[in-house]
Order: C-alpha cells, then structure tokens, then sequence
C-alpha cells in the first residue's frame, strides 16, 4: 500500500495491543501514516488494485467532551495524548471544519486523497446503494445531507471511496478480486438481524456477476460479546430468523428466546456482590460471530472472512464505543478502487 504522506510504516498489531487481544488479530496490521494509525485486513492488503482501511481514535483535532452523569462504573476515557481524536462523523458536539479535516486527513493516510469519497445517511436498514457515474457529482464527501440514506454501498468504479461510519456496529468491507468489485457495509443488531451482508453480496451478484466463493471479507472493530448487552426482544427476533442464533449469545437465551416471562434468575442473582441491585433479564450478543456466520452461510469461504475482534467498548483508548460513551465520535471504514 502506497501513501502520500512522508514517512510511513507498518507493523504487526500485536506490537501495540494489550496482551488480552484475541489470537486472531494477530494478523491484522497497524499502518502508521501521517500521525494517523489505520488497520488493514492482511487479505485485502494484498490486492494491489485496491486501498482500504480502518480508522482508529488517535490522531485528530477532536475533543471528545466529556462524559455527562456517570451511570454505574466512571467511564475510562481515551488516552489520546493531546493530539486529540480523529472524528470521522458529523456529531452534534464536534465542528463540521475538524470533522472535514479529520476526513482529509484518515483519506491521504489511505492513500486516497484524490478519490471521490462517497459516504452515507445510515439508518439501520437493509437498503444498499450501488454507486455508479449517476453518483457524481452529486452524492460527494462533506455535504451529509446529499449523501444516499442506506448501510451499504457497492461499486466497481475506480477512484471511488466507499466510507460508512460506525460506533460499536461492526463494519464490514467486501472485496470480489475476480470482478474488481468492492463494498462496505455498516452492519449493527438490525442490520445483522436483516443480513445487510448476505444482501450486500447478492447485490454484487446481480450488478457485477460477482461470486461469493470469490470475496474476500474483513470485519472491523465492533463492540464485543463481552459488552453488547442486549435485550429480549433482540433475542426473540434473532431466534426466529437464525437456527444457529443461540451460539451468537450469552446468558439464558432460551429461556428468553422461549418468551417465558419469569425465567429462573436465582443464578444470576446470587452471583452479584451484596448490595448490587439484580441484573436486568438479559444476554450478551456477539455481532462479529452473527456475520461472519452470515457470510459464510452466503457461500463466502470461512478462511476468506477475517475479523480484528476488538472490542469498542473495552478499548477507548483505540476506538469510539457509543454503548459505553454516548457522547463520541465516529470510526470509518473505507475501501476503493485505484
Ligand atoms: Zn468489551
């Protein structure tokens, strides 16, 4: 990957990451560039044709405020240094200029300062917008309110970025190397639930005859199953749409799944320290599992799809974790043709 900025380096992401870390994100790589560091997935690195990456949290001219009245632990706040946050969304609380600069900058870190970017109004949706020359000029960067409403866009035009923006949902970019198609997909619980991803590839399939045998994935940094607290309902839909579903959760998820109402909660209760109020009835869902499930079930070969498996959440210092912060910025995931 070539870069415009002066002094690069990369290296292996274990180097930098707590000792904690899952083994599988070993292989992922932190791609140092313009005081940025920018994750690549090792399979699409190796496709010369194309640029791509994930944002990290350092790096910017944002000031995350801080947090508003704590609800239950103090929040750990990112460790950014002075150097600020690098904000890739148009938040309430941050300005549109460092936002504007922040985008520059993540871009010509990716060596893709030149390329149309084109970025969307997500909404939680199955809606997947293929970008074509219609697209320009006007679906561009920076003017949010032009940019198409979905969670997904494909294309196989060059120089052309595609960009969505995430805060615990798990980002997704797709790579067909047989048809030089791309996509990126912002895939949260409904968009999971809805299977943007197998969509998003059945979209490739019918405007460029891609073949899913043929992509390669890489899923980015989403909140983990250790802090997606989720809720019945979630369980409830989950179940009725995914036989596989109960190994994405943790906690009584057939109790809940079942829709009884007064599970056995004994178990939980006795395990909470003395003068803790009960947990509420509800599980732990793994959106990085559900995909990659997804994926696979849409006939994307499982050693073809790679996951970083950090969590957002537990990991502040590297991301933004709407769930644990609120009041954050915004990650992206970008991927392009040259
Ligand atoms: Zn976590």
């Amino acid at each position: 990957m070539t870069t415009t900025a002066a002094k690069t380096k990369s290296s292996r992401l274990r180097g930098v990451a707590k000792p904690s870390q899952p083994k599988k994100s070993a292989a992922w790589k932190l791609h140092r560039s313009g005081g940025l560091q920018i994750l690549e997935a090792p399979q699409l690195a190796r496709l010369d044709w194309l640029t791509h990456g994930f944002s990290t949290r350092p790096g910017g001219a944002s000031e995350v405020p801080p947090a508003g009245p704590a609800e239950g632990a103090p929040l750990k706040r990112a460790a950014s240094g002075g150097a600020g946050a690098l904000n890739l969304g148009f938040t309430d609380w941050d300005t549109r200029d460092r936002v504007v600069e922040n985008r520059g900058k993540f871009f010509r870190a990716l060596g893709a300062g030149k390329m149309r970017v084109v970025t969307l109004r997500q909404i939680h949706s199955d809606a997947i917008h293929c970008v074509d020359r219609a697209d320009f000029p006007a679906g561009s960067d920076g003017d949010p309110a032009e940019a198409p409403k979905a969670d997904a866009l494909v294309t196989r035009e060059p120089h052309v970025i595609l960009a969505v923006q995430t805060a615990d949902c798990v980002p997704i970019l797709l790579a067909d190397p047989k048809r030089r198609a791309v996509a990126a997909i912002h895939s949260g619980w409904r968009g999971t639930l809805a299977r943007i991803a197998a969509k998003t590839l059945g979209r490739m399939q019918m405007e460029f005859g891609t073949r899913a045998a043929d992509v390669i994935a890489a899923l980015g940094p989403g909140i983990g199953r250790c802090c997606y607290e989720v809720g019945s309902d979630v369980v409830r839909d989950f179940h009725a749409q995914f036989p596989e579903a109960r190994e994405w959760f943790d906690g009584p998820f057939d109790a809940l799944a079942s829709g009884e109402n007064d599970p056995n909660w004994l178990p939980w209760l006795t395990m909470r320290p003395p003068g803790h109020p009960p947990p509420p009835p509800s599980v732990h869902l793994d959106l990085i599992a559900a995909n990659r499930a997804i994926l696979a079930a849409a006939g994307v070969p499982p050693r073809q799809i790679s996951a970083l498996d950090f969590c957002t959440a537990c990991r502040t210092d590297l991301f933004f974790s709407y769930r644990r912060e609120r009041t954050t910025g915004r990650l992206m995931a970008a991927i392009g043709i040259r």
